[in-house]
């Protein structure tokens, strides 16, 4: 099992909320290996193991990344003995889609089932310019990587019906080998900024990346990887020892220890000198400038003293800034921030010589805030399986 980063105790589901619990993940819930979990080498092995010839492992990798079979019976050029002893050996298509919505911006957000009936999402994401580096017209997913989260970011509907699993490296994954399918189009960027914190699965994290760069794999480049951290600052100098160029993305929220600890629990184990030190590790292993999310919170974290501090912070690491105004969450009290409040912000940022930009909206016709799709559904699920009321029946 992936390790956990035990940052933050993980959060009980919310007795706020009259959500279904996810069906508890249980031994006897486990399904077959799942077969985009599986890198090159471990596909390898178990090919040997079953006696086949080598040649096979590139055969079946190219049925699955290129040809994009979905059924091990459709891939017709291995002999019918091998197919059975793979669709006996591993689960080929482990996401359900529940539902989508589209924005008339054509961001699409997706809901995926998995095995053990809990939910995850995935949001594909319409050209941005320079988002994350990144030039224009590439289609980004942004991904999940647990279910729920153990984090409790006071903004963040991922965090309110707490943590319940780690997604394997396969669920991962799968995730853009779905989007792509349902949307027929090609993902070009992957970021890591769903529900979950992935450095909180750092192994399972670090096997999905390993699947979605490889040629062999998905072919997503380096560069074109984002992951994004709430701040667990001893995975962050672990991944600046990773060889891979992905990129990283702190949310950071708050340049204060004051204002951060409000809304991030996180920051009360590691403060922004702990965070900070590890950020200067990894501008120390890597090219590539880090980009602070900082969503723009009316009245908290968007006065002009947070955005000096914040200009301060950025150029100690040459970091980009995207300020993202609020998208707001039913159950938390935070309202967005003003035009005139965002614009000011930007302006100070950028007479501090920090590139900074307000990210451009995707999505706000729809559920778009991370978890608010999976959210909505439990909802409703509850509610369709609570017995009726009399208030029900009038
Ligand atoms: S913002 Fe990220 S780390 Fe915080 S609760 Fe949401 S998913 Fe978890």
């Amino acid at each position: 099992m992936a390790r956990s980063e035990p940052a933050v105790e993980p959060r009980a589901c919310s007795e706020r909320h009259s959500l279904k619990s996810p069906r508890a993940y249980s031994l006897a819930s486990v399904s077959k290996p799942i077969f985009s979990g599986q890198t090159k080498d471990d596909l390898a092995a178990w090919m040997a193991a079953a006696g086949e010839p080598g040649f096979r492992t590139s055969q079946i990798l190219e049925w699955h990344y290129e040809k994009r079979a979905l059924r091990f019976e459709d891939m017709t050029s291995l002999p019918a003995a091998l197919r059975s002893q793979l669709a006996e050996g591993f689960e080929l298509t482990p996401l359900h889609e529940v539902r989508s919505q589209l924005s008339v911006d054509g961001t699409r957000k997706f809901l995926f089932r998995l095995h053990d009936d809990n939910l995850v999402e995935s949001v594909l994401i319409p050209a941005s310019p320079a988002l994350y580096g990144s030039a224009a017209d590439r289609r980004t997913l942004c991904v999940s990587s647990q279910v729920g989260c153990a984090f409790d970011c006071q903004f963040c509907a991922s965090g309110l019906a707490g943590f319940t699993r780690n997604l394997d490296p396969g669920e991962i994954v799968s995730q853009i080998l779905e989007a792509e399918r349902i949307s027929g189009e090609k993902v070009n960027n992957v970021v890591f900024m769903g529900m979950g914190e992935p450095l909180a699965n750092y192994r399972n994290l670090l096997k999905a990346v390993e699947i979605l760069n490889a040629e062999w794999g998905v072919g997503i480049g380096a560069r074109r990887i984002t992951v994004s951290t709430s701040g667990v600052a001893p995975r962050i100098r672990d991944l600046a020892d990773q060889p891979l160029a992905i990129r990283l993305a702190l949310s950071l929220h708050g340049a204060t220890d004051e204002v951060r600890q409000r809304i991030m629990p996180v920051n009360r184990k590691y403060p922004l000198e702990v965070l900070f030190e590890a950020l200067q590790y990894w501008r120390s292993r890597k090219k590539q400038k880090v980009t602070f999310e900082y969503i723009m919170i009316d009245g908290l974290n968007d006065t002009p003293e947070q955005a000096a501090e914040l200009a301060k912070r950025a150029r100690s690491i040459s970091a980009k800034v995207n300020l993202i105004p609020y998208n707001s969450v039913a159950d938390f009290p935070w309202a967005r921030s003003t035009r005139q409040a965002q614009k000011d912000f930007l302006s100070v940022l950028e007479r501090a010589g920090v590139p900074a930009t307000i990210r451009l909206e995707k999505g706000h016709d729809i559920d778009a805030a991370c978890g608010q799709l999976r959210l909505r559904e439990e909802t409703e699920s509850a509610a369709a399986t609570e017995p009726a009321t009399t208030s029900d029946l009038s």
